[in-house]
């Protein structure tokens, strides 16, 4: 805030750069949709069926028309027909299931021996998602959250590259102030740096007709030149707020994260996650050399980038290694107009080419939002489900 940023009081009202408490879906717990939707009144009704431990592995048609789906459940397959079928696997599952069903680019299909219903060359490509990197800080005492404080993420800072022909709010930062919900967490934080207005795409597509074979996700996170670029601005920005006089007080270490942080090393639950809470907390509390010797080792090929007497620079190549992406994949049955071929549904989220079909998840999405995806979400599925039920 001492560098100009404003301060948001309700994310919510402004799209303006600048910081802002982190929404959080939460009361005790995490608040996913199946716990808030499938309330039990809800799943009381008489007119839903929950099946547990079911896999779609196609849906089946009449001519152009949605017919029912094949569904697997202990290994035996079964057809339950329908007239209207909504496909919410998710942005890698939902393209999936449309290629399995011959939706999708009709070549590609017909390699596979896959029977085409509707030739739509987007199934599965246009891939989006957000990139990310973390760097963490080993807090002094006076800087740690009190025992009490329930969140993960505490803030978030939304902020703009400035390159030409970028939106404005392309990159982000969230400020996490522990690393685990156990106690030695909080002698940790995080601040991430990612980019939320990616233009790199990817794909996803099967690699044969077989459902259990796996698929091909080639996520091309910052294969366009202007992401990589931007990601690098977004990771120099943390670094240079970390390294701010205002801020360098707060921690001893700061180090560059791998792709794949090693959680695994620190968290758990039962009695092995207890041996290793402990463990984490005794290399924490060790002194500096031999904590820097241990975290140094256990995040390779991330490293050390400052401790209270140096800084040695990342460079562009290592903060581009360290990038991976986060938990939101999107638009691969994208929303389009009916005269573009890489368009898979209409606005009202109907596969092109086939009644009585439509998708409704992240995958949807014609480019990702610059946002988490969860919400965002979640919103389609009421948009869905308003379209169902008014159907003019
Ligand atoms: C660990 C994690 C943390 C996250 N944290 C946040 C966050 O803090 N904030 C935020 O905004 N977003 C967060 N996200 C992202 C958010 O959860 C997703 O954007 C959102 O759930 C996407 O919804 P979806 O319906 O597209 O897909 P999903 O939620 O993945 O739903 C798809 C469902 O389809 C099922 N499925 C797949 N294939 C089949 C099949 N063949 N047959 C039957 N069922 C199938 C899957 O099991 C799954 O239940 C997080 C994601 C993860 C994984």
């Amino acid at each position: 805030m001492a560098r100009g940023a404003a301060s948001h009081p309700n994310v919510y009202d402004t799209a303006e750069d600048g910081f802002f408490a982190a929404p959080l879906s939460q009361d005790d717990e995490r608040a996913g949709s199946a716990r808030c939707y499938l309330t039990a009144p809800v799943r009381a009704r008489r007119n839903l069926e929950i099946m547990a431990n079911t896999r779609a592995l196609r849906v089946t048609f009449d001519g152009t028309r949605v017919a029912g789906v094949v569904i697997e459940q202990a290994g035996e397959e079964k057809t339950i027909a329908a007239r209207e079928v909504v496909v919410s696997a998710g942005a890698i599952h939902s393209p999936a299931l449309l290629l399995h069903s011959g939706i999708g680019p009709a070549e590609d299909l017909r390699k596979l021996g896959i029977t085409i219903a509707a030739d739509r060359p987007g199934v599965g490509r246009n891939y989006q998602n957000h990139a990310q990197l973390h760097l963490s800080m080993t807090l002094k005492p006076g800087s740690r959250l009190p025992a009490a404080a329930q969140h993960y993420i505490m803030t978030g800072l939304r902020f703009s590259s400035g390159l030409e022909g970028c939106a404005a709010g392309d990159l982000f930062h969230y400020f996490t102030g522990r690393v685990s919900n156990k106690p030695f967490g909080r002698r940790m934080a995080m601040v991430a740096a990612a980019l939320y207005g990616p233009v790199s795409r990817g794909v996803v597509a099967l690699r044969s007709s077989d459902p259990n074979a796996s698929l091909n996700v080639e996520k091309r996170l910052l294969s366009d030149p202007l992401d990589a670029q931007r990601m690098i601005i977004a990771a120099r920005h943390a670094e240079s707020l970390l390294l701010d006089p205002t801020v360098r007080g707060c921690f001893e270490e700061i180090y560059l994260m791998p792709r794949q942080a090693p959680l695994r090393l620190i968290n758990g639950s039962g009695l092995l996650g207890a041996a290793k809470a402990v463990g984490a907390a005794a290399v924490l509390a060790s002194p500096g050399r031999l904590r820097r010797a241990v975290i140094g080792a256990a995040i390779k090929p991330g490293r050390l980038i400052a401790d209270e007497s140096a800084i040695y620079p990342m460079a562009d190549d290592e903060i581009l290694d360290a990038c991976g992406a986060m938990f939101h994949p999107s638009s691969t049955c994208a929303i389009g107009a009916a005269d573009n071929p890489m368009a898979v549904v209409d606005p009202k989220c109907r596969v092109y080419g086939i009644e009585g079909l439509r998708v409704a998840d992240a995958s949807v999405m014609p480019s990702i939002v610059s946002a988490n995806t969860n919400i965002p979400t979640v919103m389609i599925a009421e948009r869905v489900a308003d379209f169902i039920r008014s159907p003019r």
